[in-house]
Parts: structure tokens; C-alpha cells; sequence
């Protein structure tokens, strides 16, 4: 049987690119019994059926799915903040910078409108980032509209299914507007802030994008911790991992533990106190998060 891959969902087909050729699929596999639903970016064995045309039948598992977009077999996500307007919050920052870790996907940090800012202001905040980057994380600063774009992003985006993901306002569609020609998407925040979603009968789609894909349609915007353990919240810092193996208690959560090496590096400065602050308040929303039935 042929592979392939769903590059599209509308209307019930699934459009499955296969060597160079899209067919329109209908989902026909045993999957459906486990009440699998085939998603974008699914890796799929399929029968031709017509011209172009066919159906469904394997399912290849997935390494990860991500539920808004609907989309599976993510290579990477990229958080996207403004530096301004909204002005960034670090604690914001790191609550998505979580989310994509506890999906085990890769992240990566875009910070928008530089254009407003002073030379000062943005070279404060790229100190200040900095630290982002030091542990692991690759950065960027940008203006949706600066001058070749593509260019400069291209080395981030190149082979990779990628996903934009922020909060309201911070330039997703903007960005995506830049880098997708045609692709049109609105752009504004007081359709978000009215609750009609300005996304959400947008279907979604992967567009071929230098040898990769991105997700047409921004990713989750707003965030809670409902699906989180809290003993899975240390391993999303990459920062803590390492040290974690010098703290006394295995397991320990780095909190109040007697001799653990996470706490000792936030009193010597070498992890970003707030960073920290931010975890604790992490911890207390799931302790305080009500039991799911
Ligand atoms: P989204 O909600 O994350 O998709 O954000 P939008 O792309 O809709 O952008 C929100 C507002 O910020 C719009 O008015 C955009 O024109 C503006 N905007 C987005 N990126 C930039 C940027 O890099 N510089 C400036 N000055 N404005 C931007
Ligand atoms: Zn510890």
C-alpha cells in the first residue's frame, strides 16, 4: 500500500500527500475500531481507489498530537511573544514554554514588534533573554514586517512541521501572513478579545514551507495546567534536569527540600530568580488545580 502523509482535513477527506501527488481520502482502517481519528500530519498507508482518490487504512503511530491545531507529529513549536503590546511576562513565557516541553516538543522562542522599542529597551531585554538561551533555547527577535524575513527565519524553519503558538495579539498571524504568501489570515486583537475566535472555522492545513510545513492556523493561545502531573512539571526545565542529579532526594520537586542543588543555583544567581518564582506559583495552581472525574 501506499504512504503518505494527511496534509489537509476538510469536510470529511483527508488530502494525503504521496509522492508529489494529493489524494482525497476518506478514513476507512481498522483505527476507526480504537476510535482513532486521522490527523493532520499523520503518517498514513492508504488504497487508491480513482484518480487521486482513496481511502484510509493504517494509521502509523504518532510521536506526538497537539489538540488545538488538531495535528500530529510535531517537530517543533514556536512560541511567539511580544516584547510590547501586550508587554512580555516572563511568567506567560514560561507557562507555554511547560506546555511545549510536557509534549516533549521541541520549542522555540520568537519575540515580536523590536520595531517598537527603543535601542535601550531592546537591548535590556535581550540581556535579560539571554538567559533563555543559555539554557538551551534558540531566540529570535523580530518585526513582522522587517525586510526579508523568510530569510532570516529560514534556518529555523527549513525541514521541520512547525506550529506557532501565543498568547492573543503578539503577532502570530502577522508572522504567518509574512511568510505564507496568499495565506491572508485577519489580524486583530478585538475579534480574539470579543470571543468570536478569529480562527475558528478556519480549517487546518500544512503548507509546504522550505522543504518543511507549517500549520496554517495559530496554535493554542490561552493556557492551563489541566492535564499536567505535578511530578512531570521539574523535568520541563531543561536547567533544573541537569542539576536535579546533585539534589539529596531523588524526586525531589525543589521546593523545600533540605540540599537541593536547584534552590542553592537560584540563590547564587545562576538560575533566573524569576524563573523560579514562576515555577512555585506553577506548582501551587496544580495543587490547587480541582480533581478532574
Ligand atoms: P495574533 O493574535 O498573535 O495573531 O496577533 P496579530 O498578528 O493579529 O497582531 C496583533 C496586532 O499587532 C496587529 O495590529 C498587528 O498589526 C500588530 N503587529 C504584529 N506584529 C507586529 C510587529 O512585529 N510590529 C508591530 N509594530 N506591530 C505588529
Ligand atoms: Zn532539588
Amino acid at each position: 500500500m501506499p504512504k503518505g502523509r494527511i496534509m489537509k482535513a476538510l469536510s470529511g477527506f483527508y488530502y494525503v500527500e504521496s509522492d508529489g501527488n494529493l489524494y482525497q481520502c476518506r478514513g476507512r482502517g481498522v483505527f476507526r475500531q480504537r476510535k482513532v481519528t486521522p490527523l493532520v500530519g499523520d503518517f498514513v498507508e492508504f488504497e487508491i481507489s480513482g484518480n487521486e482518490e482513496g481511502y484510509i487504512q493504517v494509521i502509523e503511530d504518532r510521536k506526538n498530537e497537539l489538540v488545538r491545531p488538531p495535528i500530529a507529529n510535531v517537530d517543533q513549536t514556536i512560541i511567539v511573544s511580544s516584547l510590547i503590546e501586550p508587554v512580555l511576562s516572563l511568567n506567560l513565557l514560561d507557562k507555554f514554554l511547560v506546555m511545549v516541553e510536557a509534549k516533549q516538543i521541541r520549542p522555540l522562542l520568537f519575540f515580536t514588534k523590536k520595531d517598537l522599542l527603543t535601542e535601550d529597551e531592546l537591548v535590556n531585554w535581550m540581556n535579560k533573554l539571554n538567559y533563555y538561551q543559555n539554557i538551551g533555547y534558540s531566540i529570535n527577535f523580530l518585526s513582522a514586517k522587517e525586510e526579508d524575513l523568510d530569510i532570516k527565519l529560514a534556518t529555523y524553519l527549513s525541514n521541520k512541521v512547525s506550529v506557532f503558538a501565543g498568547q492573543s495579539g503578539v503577532g502570530k498571524s502577522s508572522l504567518l501572513n509574512s511568510l505564507i504568501p496568499g495565506l491572508e489570515l485577519g489580524t486583530n486583537e478585538i475579534s480574539e478579545s470579543l470571543g468570536r475566535g478569529k480562527h475558528t472555522t478556519r480549517h487546518v492545513e500544512l503548507i509546504s514551507y522550505r522543504n518543511g510545513w507549517i500549520a496554517d492556523t495559530p496554535g493554542f493561545s490561552a493556557l492551563d495546567f489541566q492535564q499536567l502531573d505535578l511530578e512531570d512539571l521539574p523535568i520541563c526545565y531543561p536547567e533544573f534536569v541537569e542539576l536535579s542529579k546533585n539534589c539529596k532526594f531523588r524526586g525531589c520537586m525543589h521546593i523545600k527540600e533540605p540540599k537541593c542543588a536547584v534552590k542553592e543555583a537560584v540563590d547564587n544567581g545562576e538560575i533566573l530568580a524569576e524563573r523560579y518564582d514562576n515555577y512555585l506559583q506553577f506548582v501551587d495552581e496544580i495543587k490547587q488545580r480541582k480533581p478532574r472525574y
